[in-house]
């Protein structure tokens, strides 16, 4: 074959005979996407087919698609919770997976306040790592000589358990870090990160981050691209450079490490990168010290060329942020993944936000998509939904997502609303719409209507002495600061003007209903410190009636009206905040461990 037949793609000209071999095998899996689908139903029914799971709807070794959807059930989480807290204490019989468990992916997604447990087997890392190698060379067709330098990113593991069984229950990335696939990959000048693994692999957060910060300070005339998993994680990367510069030019001007990092592999791996260099250290020190931090990115990073990060879902809240301190870089949004499973990636990453799609790719699971009316909650149905197959999508619709993985799940309801925008080839690109039932989202926290019901409730048993009581509440996630907080408005009742709450008891409310929301949240307060203090805004009485004439001068039906649990839309916080009385926040962190409550 000529070496231009090898080196072209329908996708563009590849930047290396890899890239072109990646991109092909992308073809391949587009073109032939229902095919894909059906090998893929077969391998994972065939490999289960003696799990208890499908044992229990006789299924005498049939792998085919109508057989599959009449004998299995739609399910949720808590479906399987049951079968899930077998495996964890210790149950290794075929339950759900044929392949042995190898480890519980915990997702951000919690059950009863607690991460999920996504039970997951070996080869999935393959999976995982495929898709990662799909990246680079789709960003190489829009992005020119990224092999000429380095990628700053700012990657973390997080804490870790064992299950009663003695399973070993963390978070994908950091299971994926942990891997020798990330450890060992070998090198490849279009992947080469400034920070070392001894510092990504760090979970001491603090050590973590500064090392890799130094890093990407020495290296600075390298780095041709700036990122994080999340938006939210980049700027709590700029926010600790605000707090931590003077230190780290310190020890860019001696060529030392900062007493505090005391990890040993750190401090060996250091040695390897540190340097006196007194004009670098006034360089940072310069542009740090200057009151106004807009473009602070391409001040210290000259060469970026494009922000690596997730800004779509509820990440997109801090589009706007992460402009002021690139000076509006592109962002580029390369994949959709979960800890169920990894989906795909953006064909198209050099793309404005707002137009990001992702391919599904055919190969990673089986895909099934449930109808979404997005006005329909509440409305009986005559007959159960039709789910849809991951070519027979159609463009504009909006579908929950269900899939089917070799790791064992079968028909999962992820929680994740698409809309379909295209196709690349016969697979559907879709926008991210949403996440089912997320209210308040600050990091890779999920906080949902019921759970803030219950944490309202449970802080206002604090107002009982005051014979007072919470009329009215709303909430708002307060991104305007890094790091972002909860803040909930109060309408109180207090029946005693002369023993009403203090702002002592109202400040323990807002520790309360901390103390009440879920883990993933806490874990964010306390160790990842990428959520600040809950704030409570007592409001004056009467405010929630003139809310809903607001809604009603807008159209609003008196009869349907229901206050709305989370407001985002300006006039409606302008008018909330003009009726503010008093501010409260929590005084302490709330409770957390690694451990898990239940
Ligand atoms: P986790 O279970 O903690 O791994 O989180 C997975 C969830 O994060 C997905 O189901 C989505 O709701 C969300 N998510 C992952 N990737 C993206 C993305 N590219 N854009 C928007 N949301 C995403």
């Amino acid at each position: 074959m000529a070496v231009d037949s090898i080196l072209s793609s329908p996708l563009g000209p590849p930047a290396c005979e890899k890239d072109a071999k990646k991109l092909q095998f992308i073809e391949e899996m587009t073109r032939y996407a229902d095919s894909v689908q059906e090998r893929v139903l077969a391998e994972i029914l065939s490999t289960n087919s003696h799990t208890e799971y499908i044992k229990n709807f006789n299924f005498d070794g049939a792998v085919d698609r109508e057989t599959f959807k009449s004998k299995i059930p739609i399910v949720t989480y808590e479906d399987l919770q049951p079968l899930i807290q077998r495996i964890a204490n210790g149950d290794r019989s075929p339950i759900l997976s044929a392949h042995p468990v190898s480890e519980f992916l915990t997702s951000s997604g919690t059950s009863a306040g607690e991460r999920k447990l996504m039970p997951t087997i070996k080869e999935e890392l393959d999976r995982r790592q495929l898709l990662y190698s799909l990246l680079m060379p789709v960003m190489n067709l829009y992005v020119k000589g990224l092999d000429k330098g380095k990628g700053l990113y700012f990657l973390f593991v997080k804490s870790e358990t064992k299950t009663p069984g003695g399973l070993l229950a963390r978070p994908v990335l950091t299971s994926y870090y942990k891997s020798d696939h990330f450890k060992t990959r070998p090198y490849d000048p279009y992947n080469v990160y400034t920070s070392p693994n001894e510092a990504i692999l760090c979970a001491d957060s603090f050590q973590s981050m500064y090392t890799q910060m130094l890093c990407g300070l020495y290296e600075r005339e390298q780095v041709l691209r700036v990122g994080a998993v999340f938006a939210s994680g980049l700027l709590r990367a700029i926010r600790f450079l605000q707090l931590n510069w003077p230190q780290l030019a310190q020890d860019i001007q001696t060529g030392s490490l900062n007493p505090k990092v005391t990890d040993p592999a750190i401090r060996e791996c250091m040695t390897e990168v540190l340097r006196p260099d007194p004009d670098l250290a006034e360089f940072i020190a310069k542009e740090c010290a200057k009151e106004n931090w807009e473009g602070i990115i391409t001040r210290i990073w000259p060469n970026t060329k494009y922000l690596d990060v997730i800004v779509t879902g509820a990440m997109a809240q801090y589009i706007p942020t992460l402009d002021y301190y690139s000076g509006g870089l592109p962002k580029a949004c390369t994949m959709y993944a979960s800890s169920e499973c990894y989906f795909g990636l953006n064909l198209n990453p050099m793309c404005k936000p707002s137009e990001v799609s992702y391919t599904i790719m055919p190969n990673m699971a089986y895909f099934e998509f449930l109808p979404h009316e997005p006005n329909s909650v509440g409305v009986a149905r005559d007959s159960p939904p039709q789910l849809v197959d991951l070519v027979d999508v159609e463009i504009g619709k909006e579908y929950e997502l269900v899939i089917t993985t070799y790791a064992g799940l079968y028909r999962y309801k992820v929680g994740d609303i698409l809309r379909v925008t295209g196709f690349h080839n016969s697979a559907p690109q879709f926008h991210f719409v949403r996440r089912k039932n997320v209210l308040l989202s600050i990091d890779s926290d999920k906080t949902d209507e019921a759970e803030l019901q219950t944490a309202v409730e449970n802080a206002s048993i604090l107002l009982r002495d005051f014979n007072a009581s919470v009329v009215e509440y709303t909430s708002y996630a307060d991104t305007k600061t890094i790091p972002g907080h909860y803040v909930i408005y109060w309408e109180l009742l207090v029946k005693d003007l002369t023993n009403s709450p203090s702002n002592d008891v109202l400040n323990q409310c807002c520790l309360a209903m901390e103390e009440s929301l879920n883990s993933v949240y806490r874990q964010c307060r306390v160790a990842d410190n990428s959520i600040g203090p809950l704030e409570i805004r007592v409001v004056k009485n009467g405010t929630f009636e003139e809310l809903m004439d607001y809604a009603i001068s807008r159209g609003a039906s008196i009869n349907q009206y229901k206050v709305p649990r989370c407001v985002s839309f300006t006039p409606i916080m302008e008018l909330l905040d003009s009726r503010v009385v008093s501010t409260h926040f929590s005084p302490s962190p709330p409770q957390w461990t690694p451990e898990r409550r239940r």
